[in-house]
C-alpha cells in the first residue's frame, strides 16, 4: 500500500487491531501490555464497558450541535470539573494545544480588560511541552520544534525549571503569568521541587500576575490526585487539561477562576467542535468512572508499589539506571545512556512504554491496572534491561 501520510512521525510498522483493559493486540494477534496509554490518553484502558455503553448511547443521538445551542452534557461536564477543583468556569476544546491557546488568550484578555494590556508576557520553563500550534511552540521554547516555523510568536520568556531566584528576577512590568507543568511529561517526568508552586503562587499574588498550570499530561488522576497540583495544595488561576480526560476521545479544556476569565465574554473565543456531544459523553463517563470506582486510590496504591519495585530494579541495574522519577502512575526511569534501543527491546518482549527527554523512559499505564499487571511489567523490564547492552 502506498503511504500518502505526511511523514512527521517516525512510525513503527506495528498496527494494533484490538484492545482489552491494559492490553493491546497487533494484527498478528500478539499481545502487548500497554504502559503508555497512547501517551497518557487511554486512562481507563481499552474497551472499557462504561465508556462503550455511554458512547453507544451518544452515537444514536445528534453527533453535532452548534455551540450556539445548549448542550446539556457539556454543562454537566463543566459542573463536574468545577466541583472537583479550584475552577469556576470551563471552555472545551478538542486537544491539549487548543486548551493552552485558550489559556493564553484568557491571560492576555484579563490584562487588557483591567487596562494593563502592556502586560502580556508569560514566563515558561525549560523542558516544557505545551503543544504544536504556533503560540504553544513559542511557550515550549524547544529549538528543534521551532526551527523553520518563524517568526516565533512573541510574549514568552523561559527560565530553568525549578529555579527559585530566576522566577523572581525575571518579573517586570510586562509580566502577566507563569505557565508551568507541575510534573513535566515530555521533559522527562520532572516534578517541581518542594515549595516551588508555593513560591510561584506568592510571586504571582505579590505582582498581580496569574498562575497557570498545564496539566494536559499529569492531570485526570494520573499523578495520584485528580489534578497534580492538589499534591502540593496550591491552586492556579487558569489550567489546561486534555489527554486522559476523554479516555481516548479527543477533548481538551481550559479551566479558570471567574476573575481570571472575566474578559472572555460572548464572541471572544470559539470552537466548532469543542464540547461536542460525543466528546462530552466520553469525558463524563471517564470522570464518573474515576470518581465512582475510586481510581485515584488505585493510582496512588499501584503507583507506590510500582515506584518501590522500580527502585529495587534501579539498585540491581545500577550501572544502567540513574534514578526513578515521578509519582502516581506517571513514572520515569532515567538511564545513564539514551534508552531508545531499550524501548525496542521492551516492545519485542510485549511491553509498550514511551521515551522522553533526558534519557528517560516513561511508564504511563492505564489508571485501572492491578498487581498482576505490575508484576508482568516489572518482569519484562528486568529481563529487557539485563538483555540491553549486554
Ligand atoms: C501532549 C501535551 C500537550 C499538547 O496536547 P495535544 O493534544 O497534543 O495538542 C500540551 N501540554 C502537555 C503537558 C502535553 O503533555
Amino acid at each position: 500500500m502506498i503511504n500518502s501520510l505526511m511523514p512527521t512521525y517516525n512510525r513503527s510498522s506495528l498496527s494494533f487491531e484490538e484492545g482489552e483493559g491494559a492490553y493491546l493486540f497487533d494484527s498478528k494477534g500478539k499481545k502487548y501490555l500497554d504502559f503508555m496509554s497512547g501517551i497518557a490518553v487511554s486512562s481507563l484502558g481499552h474497551s472499557h464497558p462504561k465508556l462503550i455503553a455511554e458512547l453507544k448511547k451518544a452515537i444514536e443521538k445528534p453527533w453535532h450541535v452548534s455551540n450556539l445551542f445548549t448542550i446539556v452534557d457539556q454543562t454537566k461536564l463543566a459542573n463536574k470539573l468545577v466541583e472537583n477543583c479550584f475552577a469556576e468556569s470551563v471552555f472545551f476544546t478538542n486537544s491539549g494545544a487548543e486548551a493552552l491557546e485558550c489559556l493564553i488568550k484568557v491571560v492576555r484578555k484579563y490584562f487588557y480588560n483591567i487596562n494593563q494590556s502592556d502586560r502580556f508576557r508569560i514566563i515558561t520553563f525549560e523542558g516544557a511541552f505545551h503543544g504544536r500550534t504556533l503560540a504553544t511552540l513559542a511557550a515550549g521554547g524547544k529549538k528543534n520544534h521551532l526551527e523553520g516555523f518563524g517568526p516565533v510568536v512573541d510574549g514568552f520568556d523561559q527560565i530553568p525549571f525549578g529555579d527559585f531566584e530566576k522566577a523572581k528576577e525575571i518579573i517586570n512590568n510586562t509580566s502577566a503569568a507563569f505557565l508551568i507543568e507541575p510534573i513535566q511529561g515530555e521533559g522527562g517526568i520532572r516534578e517541581v521541587p518542594e515549595g516551588y508552586l508555593k513560591h510561584l503562587k506568592k510571586l504571582s499574588e505579590d505582582n498581580g500576575m496569574l498562575l497557570c498550570f498545564d496539566e494536559v499530561q499529569c492531570g485526570i488522576g494520573r499523578a495520584g490526585k485528580l489534578f497534580a497540583h492538589q499534591i502540593w495544595d496550591i491552586v492556579p488561576d487558569v489550567m489546561a487539561i486534555a489527554k486522559g480526560l476523554g479516555g481516548g476521545f479527543p477533548i481538551g479544556a481550559c479551566l479558570a477562576t471567574r476573575k481570571s476569565c472575566q474578559g472572555m465574554i460572548a464572541g471572544t473565543h470559539g470552537s466548532t467542535f469543542g464540547g461536542n456531544p460525543l466528546a462530552m459523553a466520553a469525558a463524563n463517563a471517564v470522570l464518573d468512572a474515576i470518581i465512582e470506582d475510586d481510581l485515584i486510590s488505585n493510582v496512588d496504591l499501584m503507583g507506590r508499589k510500582l515506584k518501590d519495585s522500580l527502585k529495587k530494579l534501579a539498585s540491581k541495574h545500577y550501572t544502567k539506571i540513574e534514578e526513578i522519577r515521578g509519582t502516581g502512575l506517571m513514572l520515569g526511569i532515567k538511564f545513564k545512556l539514551n534508552p531508545d534501543s531499550l524501548v525496542e527491546v521492551l516492545l519485542n518482549r510485549g511491553l509498550l512504554v514511551v521515551g522522553a527527554s533526558d534519557n528517560v523512559i516513561r511508564l504511563l499505564p492505564p489508571l485501572v491496572i492491578n498487581d498482576s499487571h505490575l508484576k508482568e511489567a516489572l518482569d519484562i523490564i528486568d529481563a529487557a534491561i539485563s538483555q540491553w547492552g549486554s
